[in-house]
C-alpha cells in the first residue's frame, strides 16, 4: 500500500477538537460514507437529498455490487483494494451488520487482452490466487467461444440495498442530519443554497450528486468530462439448484453490442442478475427511464444467452434502467469547484465498492491532512501503485 492511502485509510482515532459544519449533497453511497467519515470524526455533518433517503432512482439503489481486487490494467486502483475492504469492515464494525458475500469471481476470455499480466501481478502483490480453470467445469458457464476462465480470489458481494439503510441508521447516531426530498439548487461558498432560497450554512461542501452534478454543476461537470450513461440490469429466475454455489461471472463479448455481461449470483436474498458493459449511450440525467428500451433489453437477454449455458430455462422476473456517471478513464474525480466546495464524483460504473475509502480521503482533506492536489491525484488512481 502506497504512504498516501495508508495515511488516508487510518485516520485520527480520536475526535476533532475543531468540528466542522460539513454539508454533503446527495445521499448515495458516496454521500453516505463521506458522512459517516465526517460524524464519526465529530464533525457536524447535514446531508441533503432532493429524494427519498435511500432514492431508489440513485445509481448507488440495487440489491448487489461487486467488490474485487482485479481491477484489470488500472493497477492504481487495484493497490487500493485492501484498504477499501479495510474501509467497508471499519463500517460494518460500526454498524454491526458484515454486509460482504465473499463470492467467487471467473472473467471467461473469448479473446486475448492486456488484462492478464496486470491481473496477474496485482493479485500476486495481494497475496491472492489468479487460476486457470476449465470453462467446461463451471456449469452455468456457456463456453462456445470461451478461450481461457480465470478466476480471481478476494472478490465478494456487498449488499448494497443493507448497506445504504445500515448507513441511514447509523448517521444520526453519529449526529449526522439526514435531510429527504430537500432538492439543492446551487453550491456556493459558505453552503448549498436550496430549491427555496434558504442556505444551509457550512465551512465545506461536498457534493456527492451522482449524475445530479450534471445540472448542479454543469460547468465543472463540463471541464471535468462528466456524463451520464444509460445502463440496463436484468433480474431473472433461474432453473432451481445451479446458482447456490455459483460464481460471478465477468464476460466480455467481442463484437456484441453490448460489450458483454456481468452476472451477479442470487446471495442473501438477492436476485440472479445481469447488467451489460455497453456505456455508449448518453442521456439526460433528468429524463424519465421507465418503461426499459426494448431494444436495450433484448440485446441484453441476447448477451445474456452466450454468457450463460441454458439461458432459454431462465425466467425474466424484471429490467431496469440506471444510471453510471462516466468520467474520463473510469477514474474518481474528487475536485474543488469553488472555496470550500468538492465535487466528489464516483467512477463511472465501479464506484460503489470503493466508496467508503473515497470518503475517507475527503475527510482527510477537509482536515487538512491531504492537500487538495494529492486528494484529486490519488482518488484519480493514479498515486497508489508506487509501494
Ligand atoms: C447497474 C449498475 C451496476 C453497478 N455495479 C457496480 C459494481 O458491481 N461495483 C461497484 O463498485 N460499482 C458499481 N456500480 C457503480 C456504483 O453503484 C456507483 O458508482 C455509485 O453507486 C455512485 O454513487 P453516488 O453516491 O456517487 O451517486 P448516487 O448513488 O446516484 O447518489 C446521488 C444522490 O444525489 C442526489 N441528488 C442529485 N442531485 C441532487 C440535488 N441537486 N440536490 C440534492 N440531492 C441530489 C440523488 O437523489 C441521489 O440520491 C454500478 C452502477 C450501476 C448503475
Amino acid at each position: 500500500m502506497d504512504s498516501l492511502t495508508r495515511r488516508i485509510a487510518a485516520p485520527p482515532q480520536d475526535r476533532t477538537d475543531r468540528p466542522l459544519r460539513i454539508a454533503v449533497v446527495g445521499a448515495g453511497i458516496l454521500g453516505l460514507t463521506t458522512a459517516w467519515a465526517l460524524a464519526r470524526r465529530g464533525h457536524r455533518v447535514t446531508v441533503l437529498d432532493g429524494g427519498l433517503i435511500p432514492n431508489p432512482a440513485s445509481s448507488s439503489a440495487d440489491e448487489g455490487r461487486i467488490i474485487r481486487h482485479a481491477y484489470g490494467t488500472m493497477e492504481g486502483y487495484a493497490a487500493m483494494m485492501p484498504a477499501a475492504f479495510a474501509a467497508w469492515r471499519a463500517i460494518f464494525a460500526e454498524t454491526g451488520q458484515d454486509r460482504l458475500v465473499p463470492t467467487r469471481a471467473i472473467y471467461a476470455l473469448r479473446e486475448e487482452t492486456p488484462w492478464q499480466g496486470a491481473v496477474a501481478r496485482t493479485q500476486a502483490c495481494h497475496g491472492l490466487p489468479f487460476t486457470e480453470l476449465d470453462p467446461a467445469s463451471i456449469p452455468v458457464l456457456n463456453p462456445d467461444g470461451v478461450i481461457r476462465a480465470m478466476e480471481v480470489g478476494g472478490s465478494g458481494m456487498l449488499l448494497a440495498a443493507p448497506i445504504l439503510m445500515d448507513l441511514v441508521r447509523l448517521l444520526p447516531r453519529l449526529g449526522a442530519d439526514l435531510r429527504s426530498h430537500t432538492h439543492v439548487a446551487a453550491c456556493p461558498e459558505g453552503g448549498p443554497v436550496l430549491a427555496d432560497g434558504t442556505r444551509v450554512a457550512a465551512d465545506a461542501t461536498i457534493v456527492a450528486a451522482g449524475a445530479g452534478v450534471l445540472t448542479l454543476l454543469p460547468e465543472a461537470a463540463r471541464r471535468f468530462g462528466l456524463r451520464a450513461s444509460l445502463q440496463t440490469v436484468a433480474y431473472l429466475g433461474p432453473p432451481p439448484g445451479l446458482w447456490e454455489e455459483a460464481p460471478m461471472l465477468l464476460c466480455r463479448l467481442p463484437g456484441h453490442p453490448t460489450g458483454g455481461v456481468y452476472v451477479l449470483p442470487p446471495r442473501a436474498g438477492t436476485r440472479l442478475k445481469i447488467g451489460d458493459y455497453d456505456t455508449s449511450l448518453t442521456v439526460d440525467p433528468t429524463a424519465p427511464r421507465d418503461p426499459p428500451r426494448a431494444s436495450r433489453v433484448a440485446a441484453l437477454l441476447d448477451a445474456g444467452a452466450r454468457a450463460i449455458a441454458g439461458f432459454d430455462r431462465y425466467r425474466l422476473i424484471a429490467a431496469r434502467h440506471c444510471l453510471y456517471t462516466m468520467a474520463p478513464g473510469d477514474r474518481f474525480v474528487l475536485r474543488p469547484v469553488a472555496p470550500g466546495v468538492t465535487l466528489a464524483s464516483a467512477c463511472s460504473g465501479h464506484g460503489f465498492k470503493l466508496a467508503p475509502l473515497m470518503a475517507l480521503g475527503l475527510a482527510a482533506a477537509v482536515e487538512g491532512h491531504v492537500t487538495r492536489e494529492e486528494l484529486a491525484l490519488w482518488a484519480g488512481g493514479h498515486a497508489a501503485s508506487d509501494g
